[in-house]
């Protein structure tokens, strides 16, 4: 995770990094994230329990609200705690103008450049900033957006290039620092420029989607593990798993592997999605269940009861776990449960 940041701050050397910790830092725990990311100038979340969390641990430096706050009542714990937020809506706006806080809120207007997801629109950006501006207890305002496609420059509905046009049009004039960069922009477009970048998913060393990540030297944070705890030799024909879903055409030593999408394994990884046992590659055969998966152990030589088993991670990019079930890494690295154990390398 750290050499990863290190990945973000070569590609845009100027700028600060809000190292993005949401979901409890993609599933790496927040404490192994505060650890990792200690050089960063700011960590961003959506939790409030998770910032306040954060300052608990001793994190001193800038804590990012993503969605901003929820409720009037949550003003005064972050202004307390010294919590900046988003503000994307006229709601949030109005609950800052009647509260009446003994701190300044640093914010971060947010503007929908195209993703029509969160923000004011171009045309609305100005208004919103100045009523921002006349609040005593908001602080500094800075700027921000998101993109639908970092990803793909040429994108025929709303190409990047694009939302910065409505982005730099709707901002014009107003003065604060700016920050627009997720993984994807900071990767491709080299951070964009902005005085700040919000890099999530490369920290922990998977990619936004479509590209992979040893080609831009990101490292594999997780590594999700566990054990042959049984095996079976099925015969041409003999079928595996609930369904019957994954039939034999050749004889067959099937490894039965202690993790399930209970752990957070994706349920719809279909039958040659890749997997490690001792550290050789090999497939899944049939669904997978609750608790246990099933491989096939035929071309892995002595492999048995207690071969280890490596469902992504080192030796095996999550993102290619993923893409064959159809998901991205971010959505499985997030879903790993609280029962499987996680032990800090
Ligand atoms: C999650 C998030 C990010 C980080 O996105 P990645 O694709 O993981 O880099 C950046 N900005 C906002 C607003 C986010 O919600």
């Amino acid at each position: 995770m750290r050499h990863n940041l290190g990945i973000a701050r070569s590609k845009a050397p100027q700028a600060k990094i809000w190292a993005i910790v949401k979901a409890n830092a993609y599933g790496h725990g927040l404490t192994a994230a505060m650890r990792a990311f200690d050089s960063a100038e700011g960590m961003g979340l959506i939790e409030i329990d998770g910032a306040l969390r954060l300052r608990e641990l001793g994190w001193t430096r800038p804590i990012l609200l993503l969605e901003g706050f929820f409720d009037a009542s949550d003003l005064p714990l972050l202004a307390q705690y010294g919590i900046e937020s988003a503000v994307h809506n006229v709601e949030q706006i109005a609950m800052l103008e009647s509260a009446h806080l003994t701190a300044p809120i640093n914010v971060h207007l947010k503007m929908n450049t195209g993703m029509n997801r969160l923000g004011f629109t171009p045309q609305a950006f100005a208004a919103a900033h100045a009523r921002l501006r006349a609040i005593p207890w908001v602080g500094k305002i800075a700027f921000m957006t998101h993109f639908a496609n970092a990803d793909d420059a040429f994108h025929e509905n709303l190409p990047l290039a694009e939302q910065l046009r409505r982005f730099q049009e709707g901002s014009k004039g107003l003065v604060g620092e700016v920050n627009i960069a997720n993984s994807a922009a900071t990767l491709l477009n080299n951070g964009l420029n902005g005085a700040w970048i919000r890099p999530g998913i490369m920290l922990y060393g998977a990619t936004p989607g479509g590209s992979s990540a040893a080609e831009f030297n990101l490292l594999p944070a997780m590594t999700l593990e566990s054990r042959i705890i049984a095996v079976q030799q099925i015969t041409l024909g003999e079928a595996v798993g609930y369904g019957s879903r994954f039939v034999a055409d050749a004889s067959t030593t099937v490894g039965v592997v202690a993790c399930g999408y209970a752990d957070g394994y994706p349920r719809h990884a279909p039958d040659g999605t890749p997997i490690l046992v001792d550290g050789v590659r090999t497939r899944v055969l049939g669904r997978v269940s609750m608790d246990m998966l099933m491989v096939d152990l035929t071309p892995v030589k002595g492999a048995g009861l207690g071969s280890r088993v490596t469902l992504w991670g080192n030796g095996l990019p999550i993102d290619e776990v993923a893409n064959a079930a159809g998901t991205l890494g971010y959505e499985l690295m997030c879903a790993v449960s609280p029962r499987v154990p996680m032990i800090e390398a």
